[in-house]
């Protein structure tokens, strides 16, 4: 062990030390992953229902993930984008060949993702259009990540508050309210921006129906469509991206979270049309189509863009939502199991109103790892490979966490 290593003692206390407050994570620190399991520094076991947020979508440590790293790793790890790379164009071919979209943009995280697509558009209205179609049209509570432009799109004020001047000719309606938005869009919109279903905004699903007409008000006003799979893509709610089952396409589409399974890498997916305005010298990255985090997605889609796996999803999603509805009938504890595929939700009745963080800290203490998605709603996304003994037992361990909160 390095002599730096030796000379420090890691603990939760000196996060508080070292660390920029903005995160307020769990007081264990964990050390080592396999599968759906987690160990923590005193070798304490937790089964992982929170998949890193949405991410580690094949487990921790996958062997296909860890060859595919490791042989990269030997070869060639960065290069910038004054040259291409192997496996971004493998990567890319194999994005395009099983989606809508012909061209591919890599990035680093979903924000990232997401910025390409917003600048994207507004520069797409400029050039196929005018300079007055600039609205950007989202939806309240949804999420898009932290960068100032994407948290201005986000439907979260109090996030994109207190930074100053705001991104502008950015508005917002209530998702699923077709009627609002039909009242707001106009020649003047550039693109809706909307998540295939809202993970951070407390796992709300879009009626059929909302999703369609969405598509229909962007066409007949000119507008891109954007959807934001960041949390719904790659496998997560039992196809390739959350679109291919919602029978709507959109112009573009982002891609991060479990797109890397755990290696940072984003991506936006658009036509070959729309592409053409993102000229050279117009965006870019230092980091984006990096060779390490392109073999780790090609390796983690090669795995999870099976029928296999696929179906696997849609098997766990009735795992989980039957115990889970059990479990909130035994306790009086949920108002509604709910979501797609492994992006889970569990909104609390009213009288555990507010009180999702006090069920994730419950749990942690009985050894199981689960997300909150708001203050009422308690957020399962496991692995989609998450074995059946793991859901079983995570489960008994979160029914001793639910046992523990309603007693
Ligand atoms: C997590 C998330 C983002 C942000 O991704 P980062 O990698 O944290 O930048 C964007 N959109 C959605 C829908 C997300 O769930």
């Amino acid at each position: 062990m390095a002599d730096n290593q030796q000379a420090v003692s890691v603990t939760r206390d000196l996060f508080n030390e070292v660390m920029v407050p903005n995160y307020n994570p769990a007081q264990m620190i964990p050390v080592k992953g396999e599968g759906s399991k987690v160990w923590d520094q005193d070798d304490k076991e937790y089964i992982d229902f929170a998949g890193g947020i949405a991410v580690n979508c094949l487990g921790h440590c996958h062997p296909a993930m860890v060859s595919a790293l490791q042989e990269q790793s030997q070869k060639l790890w960065h290069l910038s984008n004054v040259f291409t790379n192997e496996p971004a164009i493998r990567l890319a071919k194999k994005l395009t060949d099983a989606t809508f979209a012909d061209r591919v943009y890599f990035a680093n995280s979903g924000a990232e993702a997401n910025e390409a697509a917003l600048k994207l558009a507004r520069r797409w209205a400029l050039e196929e259009h005018n300079q007055d179609k600039q609205q950007i049209i989202a939806f309240s509570k949804g999420f898009h990540g932290r960068t100032f432009f994407t948290v201005t799109v986000g439907g979260q004020p109090a996030y994109s508050e207190g930074f100053g001047p705001k991104p502008g000719a950015v508005e917002h309606v209530p998702y699923n309210d077709i009627d609002a938005l039909k009242a707001l869009i106009s020649d003047k919109t550039c693109a809706v921006m909307m998540e295939p279903l809202q993970g951070e905004g407390g796992v709300v699903t879009p009626d059929a129906e909302f999703v369609k007409a969405v598509r229909e008000l962007c066409d007949e006003n000119n507008a891109l469509l954007i959807f934001d799979e960041v949390q719904t893509g790659f496998g997560r709610t039992g196809s390739l991206y959350a679109y291919q089952q919602l029978g709507v396409t959109p112009d573009i589409l982002t891609s991060a979270k479990s797109l890397g399974g755990g290696f940072p890498i984003g991506a936006m997916l658009t036509t070959e049309a729309i592409a053409a305005h993102l000229k050279p010298g117009t965006h870019g990255s230092t980091y984006g189509g990096n060779p390490l985090g392109c073999a780790v997605s090609e390796a983690v889609l090669d795995v999870v863009n099976t029928d296999e796996v696929l179906n696997g999803v849609k098997q766990r999603e009735q795992w989980l939502k039957d115990q889970l509805s059990a479990i909130g009938e035994k306790y009086g504890v949920f108002k509604e199991v709910r979501g797609k595929g492994c992006l889970i939700g569990a909104e609390l009745s009213e009288k555990f109103e507010g009180r999702a963080r006090d069920f994730l800290l419950a749990g942690q203490e009985h050894g199981v790892m689960v997300l909150i998605a708001g203050a009422n709603v308690i957020r399962f996304t496991p692995s989609l490979i998450i074995p059946e003994a793991d859901i079983k037992e995570g489960l008994q361990r979160f029914e001793k966490a639910v046992a523990q909160v309603a007693g």
